[in-house]
Parts: C-alpha cells; structure tokens; sequence
C-alpha cells in the first residue's frame, strides 16, 4: 500500500479506503460499527500515557489516516487487556485492531518507538522458547541487542531484591504447544 500516492487528504493527512480494508480483513473486526461512544478510552489502563486515545484511533481507521496511526506511541502502549473489548456496546474488539495496527506498522517499517521491534521479536521469542515470558532472559537479551545495558539497572535491582525476578524461567505446560502457535501464526504472515 502506498499511503503518500492517496489523493484524499483530511486536515492535511492522506486516507485511504484500503487501509481500513486492510485492518478489517487482518483483525477480522467490523470498524465502521464504533459509534465513538468512547467507552473504551474510559476503560483503558494505558490511555494516560497514549498521544492518540484508544476511541480516536478507531475513527482515524474508519477514516484511512493510517500514516498518523502506525507512527502513532498508541498501538505500542496498548497492553492487550482486552477492556476495551468488553466495554464496546458495538461489540467491535479495538484490542485486536491495535494488534492488527502493531502487525502493518512492523511489516511496513514505520514502528515509531525507538527499538520497539526488536523488544517485540525478543517478547515473542521468549514465549516461544518458554512458554511464557522469563523476564530475565528476554532483558538480558534486550540489553544485549540494544546495547543499552545501564539503563534501569537500579529498577532491575530493586525488582530482583524484592523477589520479583526469577533467573530461572519456570516450566510450564503445553509449552510445545505454544511454540507450535506461534511457529504457525509467524508462517501465517509471512
Ligand atoms: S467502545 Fe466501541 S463503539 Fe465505543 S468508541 Fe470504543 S470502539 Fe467505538
Ligand atoms: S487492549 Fe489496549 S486499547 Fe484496549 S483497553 Fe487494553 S490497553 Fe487499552
């Protein structure tokens, strides 16, 4: 999809019809059914700290402005809690376009957040090797990649202090069976 060929423009910004095709197709969610009754953005426990709030996004995606969107902080502060959801008198899931909208941005290049998609590749390949994340392993492997190794280190201690970190991972159950998710949901995209 090339967004800047788009001769529509809305306050400035190029739209395109396709995008909002393209998110419905890959998030299997009906966007033109939000109404913005902004029940989502009531509910969200990471839009404080979000540039474009979780309703508006929605509208932004009804309206194809996808440039603002996948360079927006939003789709990577989103934690997938799935409120938002559970809140929506539409029954239109936003969590699963704000992934949609995470999966566009990295195929197309644009993630915004400095190093955001090599902590996203390290995440999923913590969980593919363990089953769950071990938090240790995939900061230490973080650090490793960013060669940002300072950083939070006084954070890291206090938290390891207070027992929250573990430097073993656990086992878990059905661990292969994550793994086998994970290795079909990548084939899936490619
Ligand atoms: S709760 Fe649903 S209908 Fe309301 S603004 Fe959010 S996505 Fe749209
Ligand atoms: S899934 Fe994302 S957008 Fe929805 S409520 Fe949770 S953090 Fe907010």
């Amino acid at each position: 999809m090339d967004i800047d060929s788009c001769p529509v423009t809305i306050l400035g910004v190029h739209t395109t019809d396709a995008f909002r095709k393209q998110v419905e197709s890959l998030s299997g969610e009906k966007v033109m059914q939000c109404y913005q009754c902004g029940e989502c953005t009531a509910g969200c426990p990471m839009a404080f700290a979000m540039d474009i709030m979780p309703n508006r996004v929605m509208r932004m995606v009804q309206l194809g402005l996808a440039k603002p969107i996948l360079e927006s902080s939003s789709i990577w502060l989103c934690a997938g809690c799935e409120t938002c959801a559970t809140r929506c008198p539409r029954l239109v899931a936003l969590s699963k376009v704000m992934d949609t909208l995470r999966q566009i941005a990295i195929s197309e290049g644009k993630p915004s957040e400095k190093n955001i998609a090599a902590f996203h590749e390290i995440f999923i390949g913590a969980i593919a090797q363990h089953g769950r994340v071990h938090e240790v392993g995939m900061l230490g492997r973080y650090k490793m990649v960013t060669r940002d190794i300072f950083s939070d280190m006084g954070l890291g201690l206090k938290m390891f202090l207070k027992g929250k970190l573990k430097l073993m991972p656990d086992k878990i159950k059905g661990a292969q069976e994550v793994r086998e998710i994970i290795r079909k949901s990548r084939e899936e995209a490619k």
